[in-house]
């Protein structure tokens, strides 16, 4: 039976933009997740995934809401001594070995503030314990302060063939600003020899809507990933996020106002322009690619609800739908590693119809949703009961009607989360009929047990699944 759709309620513009989709949806916690986690990896599936949390910093950017710990190197060595633990005891683990792992990202946090013999062990450590696919992408996300070539060949010696360098803008001034010490020229310098290398896929994150980044800066910024000949870039919207120092300072009248959304949306939109001028290709909402060394594979996968195995503290994963959260506290999660448990400190059951809502999401990735393909998704005639909200966002210039496709205008792909949000409750309507949602998860917060990527000022688990550092 299908329920009608209280579409009429949603026929306004959108304000404010939805950071996590399935934030809203109604969801089960599920007790003494531990204990679940084994029976999990058995139903887990292909494409798997491996997210490893290491969170410390050498400071507290100004815009991120995801530092955790100093960065010093015994309270570092002692934590990887865990880390290493806790894979080693995954490994053992019946039905670790149903799928190979896919991709592995290294976020934070900074991993780059490990040392070089702490990056190599971790890394040597999942060769030896996790089913690793020959191809596997890994990834270790970084700064340019303190990433330095004895750490770069440690990386690439254990591995690793991926170095996604969170930069966020060129412009030194703004920089230092935002709390980062490298000025422009040291930064770009950085890139350009890892490139130069051409051992490993070189990406970096820009973020757009900072306060004092002009249009010139942000044209500047994304002119430069090309001369410098990236091989990827993330362009990520500030999330400005409640009680960040960014926040605050703006709070204080020390900063001005960051970019409102017509000012973020047009330089989103721009920025994207510029790169595909330059031949770059779009290949998810906030991702280009130069090269098809590129491939992308852990960010695209996890936005889609692909399993994640989670190790480290305040690590995001995802089994058989289930999101889960490690400890985040380091002394608790070293203390359960010791105690040979698996940190799991929450879990939530998938919510109602995830996989579809899986798919809705990998199209508005892609950028444009197959209505026709829709009603098998869900229901029949759920295309059709969504129509009055599909002709509103062509009104509103967010999507543009192709046959049953719904392709996403630039202006449409800034508040994609907004529309998926939409969906994914209207599917629930129209399948369950009328729902109360939870509200379990505090909007524009991070929402618990999501991998990480995420965090640019935006990115979660520490960052969703955008990653800022
Ligand atoms: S942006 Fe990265 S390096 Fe800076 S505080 Fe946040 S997690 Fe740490």
């Amino acid at each position: 039976m299908a329920y009608p759709l209280p579409v009429a309620s949603l026929l306004a513009p959108f304000e404010r933009r939805v950071l996590h989709p399935w934030m809203n949806r109604n969801v089960r916690t599920i007790p003494a997740p531990e204990s679940v986690y084994p029976a999990l990896l058995g139903y887990s599936r292909a494409p798997r995934l491996a997210y490893l949390h290491i969170p410390f910093c050498a400071n507290h950017c100004l815009f991120c809401g995801f530092y955790r710990n100093k960065a010093g190197e015994s309270v570092m060595g002692a934590y990887v001594d865990r880390l290493i633990e806790e894979i080693a005891q995954d490994g053992q683990r019946e039905g670790i070995r149903n799928a190979p792992i896919q991709a592995v990202f290294f976020g934070g946090g900074t991993p780059s503030a490990l040392s070089a013999q702490d990056l190599n062990r971790i890394l040597k450590a999942l060769h030896e314990h996790l089913p690793l696919a020959p191809d596997c992408e890994i990834t270790i996300e970084g700064r340019v302060a303190g990433f330095d070539d004895e750490k770069i060949a440690a990386c690439l010696e254990g591995g690793a063939n991926r170095f996604s360098i969170g930069i966020q803008s060129f412009d030194t001034a703004l920089r230092r600003r935002m709390g980062r010490k490298a000025a422009r020229e040291e930064a770009t310098n950085f890139l350009a020899d890892l490139v130069a290398r051409d051992r490993a896929t070189v990406v970096c994150d820009l973020i757009y809507g900072l306060p004092l980044q002009t249009d010139e800066i942000w044209r500047s910024d994304v002119a430069l990933c090309h001369d410098i000949g990236l091989d990827g870039v993330d362009l990520y919207c500030l999330s400005l996020h409640a009680g960040s120092p960014l926040a605050l300072s703006i709070d204080k009248g020390a900063l001005p106002q960051a970019a409102d959304n017509a000012t973020a949306a047009r330089r989103y939109r721009e920025g994207g322009e510029l790169l595909e001028a330059a031949g770059w290709t779009r290949v998810s909402q906030a991702h280009w690619r130069r090269t098809p060394r590129e491939r992308n594979i852990y960010n695209n996968a996890t936005k889609t609800g692909a399993d994640c195995l989670a190790y480290g503290a305040g690590a995001g994963g995802m089994l058989a739908g289930h999101r889960f959260m490690q400890e985040s506290d380091k002394d608790n999660y070293e203390a359960c590693v010791a105690n040979g448990q698996k940190a799991i400190s929450a879990m939530l059951a998938p919510p109602p119809h995830h996989r579809a809502c899986g798919k809705v999401m990998e199209a508005l990735e892609n950028g444009a949703l197959d209505l026709a393909g829709l009603d098998q998704l869900v229901e029949p005639g759920f295309s059709q009961a969504l129509s009055p909200l599909t002709e509103h966002w062509s009104g509103q210039g967010l999507t543009e009607q192709r046959g049953s496709q719904l392709a996403l205008t630039a202006h449409g792909r800034y508040w994609h989360n907004n529309i998926a949000a939409q969906l994914f409750a209207l599917i629930g309507n129209y399948i369950d009929g009328p729902q109360t949602t939870t509200g379990n998860m505090p909007e524009g917060g991070h929402p618990p047990g999501i991998p990480r990527p995420v965090h640019p000022a935006s990115k979660p688990q520490g960052h969703p699944h955008e990653h800022v550092t």
